[in-house]
């Protein structure tokens, strides 16, 4: 797409090229057919409109927009060290935790390092990894779309600066357990930061699943993700924040984008602490339909791994592609990853419903 010009071009880094550019989930958009609603089953959002004190919260914070945020998001920072009973100092805020995240990389990697994860696992991940200049070793999940921590250890090297453990791990649904995150940490160097990135933790029932917080009391280089976009159902407004220890937290707020939490997200973020209890209800209400999903799912000869989040991964191969397009002319919209399955967040029961009768259809129609 050269300008013809015959000037040269602007130099961009080399790092940039053959990244993957960040592709959201689709939105469900105006519908063509207005008699069928459609639901959006493919970004892991909250079906639930915000609480009515979260909205006055917000529409309080509105009015002073012509101001620039607190830029350590004080209020919110004191709120979070009261709920999570964690230090103020420990806890950095961001963007979203992928906003976090990218700070956590440009504070620890860069050209010549290597950062090690799982895959498949967060499409996030090359892209902030790639953007700092430094490597992916991306190490191949289990046949149960479980962490290979085990493959994950013998991968770090001594360019090794930071692993990333995805628990629940997105788009498969597993939970890291503590007895192998404890195994795993005793082989991971402490000059070696280990990222635990838990954006779907409130949605994690089974009681061996690891609490990032409760390891990250005991490890010095245990850095803990945690997000409002998921079971807090802030995604539009991009908060997240970071528990980590004095330095790692330090660091992540001088590579923060100045005033980068609005005002609106910090004054959202602290009202939805104080309603914990109805964001909880909420929250079951997804539990118990992620249960009835992943039973019936399994009743009609699904294999599904089994999720702790608020999505199910569907093992499709090559026909990936064609069941996300029967999805989606049943008014479904899902994540495709082509050659490997289809990612389906649980929504609403009446979208799991319609989803269910769509998974029944599929497997009735194509016996192996
Ligand atoms: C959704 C998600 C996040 C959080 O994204 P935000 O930037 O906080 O909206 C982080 N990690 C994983 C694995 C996710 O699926």
């Amino acid at each position: 797409m050269s300008s013809g010009s015959g000037e040269p071009r602007v130099k961009l880094r080399a790092a940039l090229e053959g990244l993957p550019s960040y592709r959201p989930g689709r939105s469900a958009g105006p519908s063509s057919e207005p008699a069928q609603s459609v639901y959006k089953l493919s970004s892991n959002e909250n079906p639930f409109p915000p609480l009515p004190g979260v909205l006055e919260a917000v529409n309080e914070a509105a009015s002073s927009l012509n101001r620039y945020p607190d830029m350590f998001a004080t209020g919110l920072v004191a709120a979070l060290s009261d709920r999570f009973d964690v230090p103020a100092e420990h806890l950095a805020t961001g963007t979203g935790s992928v906003g976090v995240l990218q700070q956590v990389i440009q504070a620890c990697a860069g050209e010549g390092d290597e950062v090690v994860y799982a895959w498949r696992s967060f499409e996030a991940y090359p892209i902030v990894v790639g953007i700092s200049g430094a490597e992916s070793v991306r190490v191949p999940l289990t046949a149960n779309a479980r962490h290979d921590l085990d493959a994950m250890a013998d991968a770090i090297t001594d360019r090794t600066r930071l692993v990333v453990l995805c628990t629940p791990n997105n788009p498969t649904g597993p939970a890291i357990r503590r007895a192998e995150l404890a195994a795993f940490l005793e082989r991971v160097p402490s000059d070696v930061l280990v990222v635990i990135d838990e954006a779907y933790r409130e949605f994690v029932r089974d009681p061996e699943a690891v609490d990032g917080l409760e390891v990250y009391a005991r490890h010095p280089n245990v850095c803990v993700l945690r997000t409002f976009s998921k079971a807090y159902g802030l995604a539009g407004l991009r908060v997240g924040f970071a528990v980590a220890h004095d330095d790692v937290a330090d660091a992540l707020r001088k590579t923060a984008v100045p005033f980068g939490v609005s005002g609106v997200a910090q004054a959202a973020a602290v009202e939805s602490l104080k309603h914990e209890a109805e964001l909880r209800d909420r929250v079951v209400e997804l539990v118990d339909e992620r249960t009835r999903v992943m039973a019936t799912l399994r009743e009609q000869g699904w294999s599904v791994p089994d999720s702790e989040a608020n999505f199910v991964w569907m093992e499709l191969g090559e026909s990936t592609e064609d069941f996300a397009r029967k999805c989606a002319e049943n008014g479904l919209i899902v994540r495709p990853f082509a050659g490997e399955g289809c990612r389906v967040t649980v929504g609403e029961s009446a979208a799991n419903d319609r989803f269910l009768r769509v998974s029944q259809e599929w497997i009735s129609g194509s016996e192996v």
